[in-house]
């Protein structure tokens, strides 16, 4: 059904990475983000620069900004404190570092202490991790913060065929897992579903992502993300060129996460949109401030009557 998709295939169709500077300060990002019980709080992001993801899922671009050499012990710890003193507020942190954050290469286990040490009195601390590497360390790592963390895992989708073909090397089974593993922990989670996932034709897009925001909501999933599919990472680009891979349009992308958000749940759960660059998805300059306003409200509100 599909074309084969390998990593060697994915890695050929990458063009370079962007220049990195290792010691340089990271990137911050603040933002709101309605908590559990719906109040806007700060959610502040900061991009720590450390070694490329091992996987090679279809449609990452996030390796674009890493290094190839394994993380060297105390860079991350250094990079955090460069930046902590910038983040007033302490409500939620998210220390992402475009891959694994219980990946030993990526993140050195004697640099774990030091990290939850500098991020100890947040309310929530987010980081990524895929599915296959939750294990003791999380839990670890869990006890030496104050507040809530929170793991974030890419699902992208429930479907098991699309998400085989994802070249993400884990099932929906290894999520569930996962997922399960965190809850008894007292970790929380956060998915991320691709809109569309890739494959998925437009016909098809609302349903299929709804089916997919269904899964995660039943297995626990706090915070549930939208990601609107974006090409630009080489492989994504051959794919949609030869008709095997179909690009969001904005106004799926609004009808999907309108549906999603009336989708039963649990009160403290949380489904958002991701509205970095989407105004790329659509065509007419028209009102696109004015859309980008109703959708934060939707996100910050989690209602679509706002
Ligand atoms: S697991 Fe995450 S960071 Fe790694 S290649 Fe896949 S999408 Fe990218």
């Amino acid at each position: 059904m599909f074309p084969t998709i390998h990593s060697q295939r994915v890695l050929a169709a990458r063009g370079p990475k962007n220049p990195v500077v290792p010691h340089a300060a990271p990137l911050v990002v603040t933002e709101s983000e309605p908590d559990a019980e719906l109040q806007l709080r700060s959610a502040t992001t900061v991009f720590l620069l450390g070694k490329e993801c091992p996987f090679r899922c279809l449609m990452c671009d996030l390796w674009r900004n890493t290094t190839d050499q394994r993380t060297e012990p105390g860079s991350l710890v250094r990079q955090l404190a460069a930046v902590l003193p910038s983040i007033t507020h302490r409500d939620t942190i998210k220390l992402y570092n475009a891959s694994n954050f219980f990946d030993p290469q990526a993140v050195p286990t004697s640099d774990l202490a030091e990290l939850a040490a500098l991020v100890r009195d947040f309310k929530c601390v987010v980081v990524e991790n895929h599915p296959k590497l939750i294990g003791p360390a999380v839990q670890a790592f869990a006890d030496q913060i104050n507040g809530q963390l929170q793991v974030a895992m890419g699902l992208e989708t429930s479907d098991p065929e699309r998400l085989s073909w994802l070249n993400k090397q884990m099932t929906v089974a290894d999520y569930d897992l996962a997922c399960r593993t965190l809850l008894d922990w007292g970790v929380s989670i956060r998915t991320f579903l691709l809109l569309p996932a890739p494959g998925v034709p437009s016909a098809e897009m609302v349903s299929h992502t709804l089916a997919s925001v269904r899964h995660a909501l039943a297995m626990g999933s706090e915070v549930t993300s939208l990601i609107p599919l974006r090409a630009g990472n080489g492989i994504l680009d051959q794919l949609i060129l030869d008709g095997s891979v179909t690009s969001a349009e904005g106004s799926l992308i609004i009808q999907t996460f309108e549906l999603a958000l009336q989708l039963p749940r649990q009160q403290r759960q949380r489904v958002l949109l991701d509205l970095w660059d989407l105004e790329k998805f659509f065509h007419t300059e028209g009102n696109r401030h004015a859309l980008r306003e109703r959708l934060i409200n939707f996100n910050s509100r989690q209602r679509i009557d706002a």
